[in-house]
């Protein structure tokens, strides 16, 4: 197995949000990427400037940031002859790493622009360093900055934050840093490329954990009321898990709920109901064997959310 690290650098529109493209708000402009074998070691990089096709002019803040003129990227590949050497270079039996989870997005997002997206199929997979730095380390899913992670871990910080090669070379130092436990039992599904249909759906099976994009729905409720979205089978055997606390959403944003499998006990599962452009909506959902800890926590969600009842209607729980 291979760790493909990878970093984009983007511009936007020069003249502002209102002249954005509505497919291509963020034009790729360089990629930076390491591959690490599997005790991290750097095997090799990749490197390519890319020469803008959407966006002719470099807006001021991303200049100042990332250190690169318009005249340099003259020099550049299109973008989809750089996508095709960089997933040819990524080889096969690999995973994807980035900070944050905007990377793989973007990504996605330009090849979708270009009528290429069919060379990364679903599901992408990958892990967020950024949030397994923020578990290992601050003991949630916490967002530090690059050059913060580097200064906590003491990484040698002679070359610049800000450009993809930089920033790839520096995720990639943090990222063995991280437990190997941590890194297999937080791996991030991308949702860009979400199901539409049924037969689409994804179900992704892990050793202690599942995970399943559902396809979409006209509202956010028909979404919760779907059998399917709301079940809970046991991530071990796949019988479903009796109900112990109903699903519950403290904020409208993440639901939670509890379960007990009669074989293997404790299930507890998490889920976001994410919106799509064109105003659908969708489940995401994961499902793991919880400790104590982990039900403690939900439990004391639950209560927070009770008390609030009443007097707050941002709160919501379901009848399954
Ligand atoms: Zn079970």
């Amino acid at each position: 197995m291979n760790y493909i690290v990878f970093d984009l650098e983007w511009n936007q529109s020069p003249n502002g949000k209102k002249y954005s493209h509505p497919q291509m708000p963020f034009e790729i402009i360089e990629i930076g990427a390491v591959r690490l074998d599997d005790s991290f070691q750097v095997t090799d990089t990749f490197h390519r400037l890319i020469r803008p096709s959407v966006y002719h002019w470099i807006h001021n803040s991303i200049r100042d940031v990332i250190h690169v003129n318009y005249r340099d990227l003259q020099s550049g590949v299109p973008f989809p002859e750089a996508a095709r050497d960089f997933l040819d270079w990524c080889d096969y039996e690999y995973i994807f790493c980035t900070w944050g989870n905007q990377d793989v997005m973007e990504f996605q997002r330009n090849m979708d622009y270009y009528g290429m997206l069919h060379l990364l199929p679903p599901p992408v997979i990958y892990s967020n360093v950024q949030s397994l730095f923020g578990l290992q380390f601050d003991g949630e899913e916490s967002c530090r900055s690059l050059e913060y992670a580097t200064e906590f871990l003491h990484i040698n910080k002679e070359m610049d934050f800000h450009r993809a090669m930089n920033d790839a070379m520096f995720t990639a130092q943090v990222l063995s840093h991280i437990s190997l436990d941590i890194l297999k039992m937080h791996p991030t599904l991308d949702v860009y490329q979400h199901p539409e249909s049924k037969k689409e759906e994804i179900h992704l099976q892990f050793p202690s954990f599942s995970k399943y994009l559902s396809r979409e729905f006209i509202s956010r409720e028909k979404a919760v009321k779907d059998r399917e979205v709301t079940s809970t089978r046991c991530p071990l055997c796949g019988k479903n898990a009796r109900r112990t606390v109903r699903w519950f959403t403290p904020n409208n944003r993440v639901y939670y709920s509890v379960s007990r499998c009669a074989d293997h006990g404790a299930v507890a599962a998490n889920m976001r109901i994410r919106k799509t452009a064109d105003e659908m909506y969708f489940a995401d959902k994961t499902i793991w064997m919880a400790s104590g800890e982990d039900i403690d926590a939900i439990h004391r969600k639950r209560d927070a959310m009770k008390k609030k009842q009443g007097n707050c209607s941002d709160t919501e729980q379901l009848r399954k």
